[in-house]
């Protein structure tokens, strides 16, 4: 039996146990098993690994940096990013090897690609932690000039979220929202952005996809705008992870 798994905690309401139990089924794939690995802490992670044979594990919030420092080999995607949401397992020598790769650059690209964006628009980036590096490293790699907007900005090109107004909002047409803010349960809650300047010039993409049509869309979707959630992301990073530990 080849084992696949996901960890991070909490886990409830995880997408990939479901999808890719779905697709072992439907692909008459009978040698393979997905389980959620919830740890409280990623220093379970040595005592796991040593309990279980993996072929490939999936990694969620909080862990997605906290685990580079339990692996052998980084690729240079994850290493630009600095952070790791898909490990392959290598055990063609007796140590056993670790390689990290970050999948969610490749899943945002393609729902980038799918929106195609035109020429010239600059982005507003809200939020700064894992999935906003995923992003930006996506926006830099196709040329797409844009912002970061935080609670708590680092640096003076990074904007808080009272300096948004009218001329930022429009010369940011691309708004991209990677906060868990809206995020189940948290339905009601959305990024506190002037949603009065969004026009229908603009386009807006949540990385949250439950629920598929978050506030942060709902709100945007008044202005007219052409929006995308998560999900094309969700499938994509997901299928390269599975080609990543078949390769
Ligand atoms: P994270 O590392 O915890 O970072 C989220 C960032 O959001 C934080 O660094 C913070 O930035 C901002 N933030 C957090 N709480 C906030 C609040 N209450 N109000 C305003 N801003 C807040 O999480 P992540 O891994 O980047 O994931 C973020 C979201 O993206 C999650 O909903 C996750 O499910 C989604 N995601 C989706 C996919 C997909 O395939 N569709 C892939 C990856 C992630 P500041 O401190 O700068 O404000």
């Amino acid at each position: 039996m080849r084992n696949f798994g996901l960890i991070g905690f909490p886990l409830e309401h995880s997408f990939s146990e479901k999808y890719f139990t779905e697709k072992f089924s439907h692909e008459n794939i009978s040698d393979c098993s997905f389980n959620l690995y919830p740890l409280k802490s990623i220093k379970e992670f040595p005592e796991l690994i040593s309990s279980v044979k993996f072929d490939g594990l999936s990694v969620t919030i909080p862990y997605k940096q906290a685990i580079i420092p339990y692996l052998n080999h980084l690729d240079d995607v994850a290493l630009a990013v600095g952070a790791v949401n898909c490990i392959k397992f290598d055990y063609s020598n007796e140590q056993g090897a670790l390689s990290g790769y970050n999948t969610d650059v490749f899943g945002f690209e393609a729902l980038l690609h799918k929106l195609r964006i035109p020429k010239n628009t600059k982005a507003l980036v809200l939020g700064s932690g894992g999935a906003s590096q995923a992003v930006t490293y996506v926006l830099r790699k196709n040329n797409i000039e844009f912002n970061v907007v935080s609670r708590k900005p680092s640096s003076n090109e990074i904007i808080n979220y009272s300096e948004l107004n009218h001329d930022i909002l429009e010369s940011h047409q691309i708004i991209i929202n990677t906060t868990p803010v809206g995020m189940y349960p948290d339905v009601k809650k959305c990024p506190d952005i002037p949603f009065q300047f969004i026009t229908s010039e603009h386009i807006c993409i949540d990385l949250i996809y439950n629920p598929s049509r978050s506030l942060f869309l709902k709100q945007s979707e008044k202005q007219g705008v052409r929006m995308a959630n998560g999900l094309i992301m969700l499938y994509a990073q997901a299928d390269k992870s599975w080609e990543i530990w078949n390769k």
